[in-house]
């Protein structure tokens, strides 16, 4: 199954997609995961990007293409995926295209998920990563301040700060909401209400690609 992820930031996509992969046993891949990974190890790739995600903007579309076509080429993808993060321009979206076509590998569907851009906020305010085992946290569940799964440090992302959250919202307005549009006569799409708990979003998402399995 090959699967797109496509909704605005804090919008449950990485949430979704660790439960998606092991129910499909497809490999999720997020291009801001990878780009996070490039940063941490301090390559090349991840200086350059790291510029423009701290600030919110986008990564541009060449080295974004480049990457995914690098990722899709690797052995496990030929079970299939799950993309989450991409495509995020409508360059990138052509390219997707362009790419799929190449490589015989056709998107089965996507999923938009949907939630108003006040949760949005909340959301990212409230989430936290863990500094040693990277488990994605709330906040909220983590009573006594440290990570509940781990009992590791807890660390807002750069890019999680409220300042630059605004920034990510617009960026998904004007920049990705007109993929979505150029998607709908090309792919399945089903939307999604993102806005449920995160059980109630799996149990749609299965619902709407059960008819693709
Ligand atoms: P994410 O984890 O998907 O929210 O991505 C974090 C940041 O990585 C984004 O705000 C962008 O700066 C960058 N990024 C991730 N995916 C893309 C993409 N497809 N195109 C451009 N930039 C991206």
């Amino acid at each position: 199954m090959r699967v797109m992820l496509l909704g605005a930031p804090g919008s449950g996509k990485g949430t979704q997609a660790a439960v998606l992969k092991g129910l499909y046993g497809i490999p999720h891949i997020s291009t801001g995961d990878i780009l996070r990974a490039e940063l941490a190890r301090g390559t090349e790739l991840g200086k350059k990007a790291g510029s423009y995600m701290n600030g919110g903007g986008l990564v541009p579309d060449d080295v974004i293409l480049e990457l995914i076509e690098t990722r899709l080429g690797e052995p496990d993808a030929r079970r299939g995926w799950l993309l989450d993060g991409f495509p995020r321009t409508l360059v990138q979206a052509h390219g997707l295209v362009e790419l799929t076509d190449r490589i015989g590998q056709a998107v089965d569907a996507g999923l938009i998920l949907h939630v108003d851009p006040e949760v949005v906020v909340q959301r990212l305010s409230g989430r936290r990563g863990c500094g040693k085992c990277q488990k994605v946290t709330n906040v909220a569940e983590a009573v006594s301040g440290a990570c509940p799964n781990c009992g590791g440090p807890l660390v807002l992302r750069e890019d999680d700060r409220p300042e630059v959250v605004r920034t990510r919202i617009q960026v998904f307005e004007q920049q990705t909401r007109p993929v979505f549009e150029l998607f709908r006569g090309r792919y399945a799409l089903y939307d999604i209400d993102a806005s449920k708990t995160p059980e109630q979003v799996t149990e749609a998402i299965r619902k709407a690609l059960g008819k693709h399995e």
